[in-house]
Order: C-alpha cells, then sequence, then structure tokens
C-alpha cells in the first residue's frame, strides 16, 4: 500500500510539476516548460529584442552611439537578447552582484537565442513570423548533435568570454560572462576558449560616463599569452587548414553580459585582433550579451 500511494505520488508529480520559486520572481507560479527555473508570468514578460534596429550593437531603439566620432567599431556586430528594462536589471543583479549562479543556465539558454538570431541573420535566412516567434519559445532546437552536423547555417568558430579581473573574481567566485558562454558553447558545439585576460582591474563601470568608460577600458584587456591556451589555439588553427577552413576568416564571438556603450566590448576585439595577427591569421569578430541598455 505504501508503495502504491508513492508510486501516485510520483505520478502526480510527472503530470504536475511542482511549483517551486520562480527564478526570476522568486514566487511559486506555473512553471514554464520552455525556461527552466521560471514561471510563465516571468517568461511572458521577457523582453526580447526579436529585430534589432542598429545593426552594428543589436540595440532595439534608434542609436546614436554607432554613429558617433569613435572610429569604426572593431566587430562586424553584436546582438543581444532583450532590452535592459529595470525587470532585467534586477536578474542581472541577482546573477551578476548577488551571486546568484543558479541563473545561469536559463541566462545561458536565453542567450543562445541570440546566437540563433544571428546564425540566421549571418546565413542569409529571412525570418517569417512563425520561425521568429518559434526562435524565442523553443530553447533547445539542436542539441543533437546530428541535427547540429547537417545544418548548414552559419557558424562561430569560437566564444571568447569577456575576462573579469582577480579582484572580481575573488569577490564574486565565478565569471559571469564564461558561465554563459559555456551553456552555448555546448548547445552549439563551438569551443570556448579563455583569449584574452585582464590587464588590470578598473572601477565599477556602472557609474562612469561614456567618455570615461571609454578611455577606462581602452587597454584593460589583452590576448592571453599563457602557453596551454597558445598551444590549444595553434593547434585549432592547424586543424583548420587540413579542413581547408583557413580561406574564410576565423568567427569569434565574445561573450558578455551586457553591451552598454560597447567600449568593453571595442576594447576586448581590438585584444582578440591584435592576438590573431601575431598568429598570422584573419579574424572576423561578434559579440553575444545577454541585455543591451
Ligand atoms: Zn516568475
Ligand atoms: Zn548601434
Amino acid at each position: 500500500m505504501r508503495q502504491l500511494t508513492s508510486w501516485m505520488k510520483q505520478a502526480r508529480s510527472l503530470i504536475a510539476p511542482s511549483q517551486t520559486e520562480c527564478l526570476f520572481c522568486g514566487r511559486r507560479g506555473r512553471p514554464s516548460h520552455e525556461w527552466p527555473g521560471i514561471c510563465v508570468h516571468c517568461q511572458s514578460g521577457i523582453p526580447w529584442i526579436r529585430v534589432p534596429r542598429c545593426q552594428i550593437c543589436g540595440r532595439h531603439v534608434g542609436c546614436p552611439d554607432c554613429s558617433r566620432s569613435n572610429g569604426p567599431i572593431p566587430i562586424v556586430c553584436n546582438r543581444s537578447t532583450v532590452a535592459y528594462t529595470s525587470d532585467m536589471r534586477e536578474i542581472l543583479g541577482q546573477y551578476k552582484y548577488r551571486g546568484n549562479e543558479r541563473l545561469a543556465p536559463v541566462l545561458g539558454l536565453m542567450l543562445d537565442r541570440a546566437y540563433a538570431l544571428l546564425q540566421h541573420e549571418q546565413s542569409g535566412q529571412q525570418l517569417n513570423g512563425a520561425s521568429q516567434s518559434n526562435l524565442f519559445s523553443k530553447p533547445f532546437p539542436i542539441l543533437h548533435s546530428k541535427l547540429r552536423m547537417r545544418s548548414n547555417l552559419w557558424q562561430a568558430d569560437l566564444l571568447v568570454p569577456v575576462p573579469v579581473s582577480a579582484v572580481r573574481l575573488s569577490e564574486r567566485g565565478f565569471n559571469q560572462a564564461e558561465r554563459l558562454a559555456e551553456v552555448v558553447s555546448l548547445q552549439r558545439g563551438v569551443p570556448q576558449l579563455p583569449l584574452l585576460v585582464r590587464t588590470h582591474h578598473t572601477a565599477k563601470q556602472s557609474f562612469k560616463s561614456r567618455k570615461e568608460r571609454l578611455a577606462d577600458m581602452k587597454h584593460a584587456f589583452a590576448g592571453n599569452t599563457d602557453p596551454v591556451v597558445l598551444q590549444i589555439l595553434k593547434e585549432y588553427l592547424h586543424s583548420r587548414m587540413t579542413h581547408q577552413l583557413e580561406q574564410r576568416p576565423l568567427r569569434i564571438i565574445i561573450v558578455d553580459d551586457i553591451y552598454t556603450t560597447g567600449s568593453t566590448i571595442r576594447a576586448c576585439a581590438g585584444a582578440l585582433q591584435q592576438l590573431c595577427r601575431s598568429l598570422d591569421c584573419t579574424a572576423e569578430i561578434y559579440s553575444l550579451t545577454w541585455a543591451r541598455s
């Protein structure tokens, strides 16, 4: 009898999954089937950037930044998953500053939507309304490796997370960008490699003006000179030759949690270009960020 009761309990929990606290709002709402850990209410409120208005930085609203005279931004384009609304700011704050690492999988899967968007754009595919809404409602389309291999869609070669300083890493215990990149890397089968290092600790960027940020960030990053990382990169470049992929530039995606002025991405892209040049490799650099302010 006891066995039967426990079996009934299990069966019931399969039919109606227990309502655990939503990672976004903390309430016990009906769980979303598509986005693990969040409730359907929060899911319906995600401010997806479905159609970027600025083709360069992926901003959803009119963008004066990209037309300013800071010289050309050394990336092909940035794509972000969500608009940085006050709700999204709260969620990013929980993840980044209050150390809620449990948010990493769902935020990573959300970031993967920006990858999917970039992939379709770069493959020259026009998305109609239905396939676009599918893109933002189904987070697990291509975990299957056979599907991935069969796909003729554009694919990146490497993901490079924006590094955090040693000070920040010990404060936070994890690199928020690296955790997000891990999810995209798993989903897409695109390797992640720490090709960048932080050369100095910069004070919190959120309190600074645009001009201060740009100046501050200029020399904040450099190519990673770790011999193991460089060896992996060299072997990877060599394997591209055997697969005759070296005719096209190496496609690198910088991954970060947020794109504000673009100063971080700009500095990272500059450092990556320098690293690639030193290895006689031409690179095309993109960026994926979870939020666009
Ligand atoms: Zn919720
Ligand atoms: Zn822009």
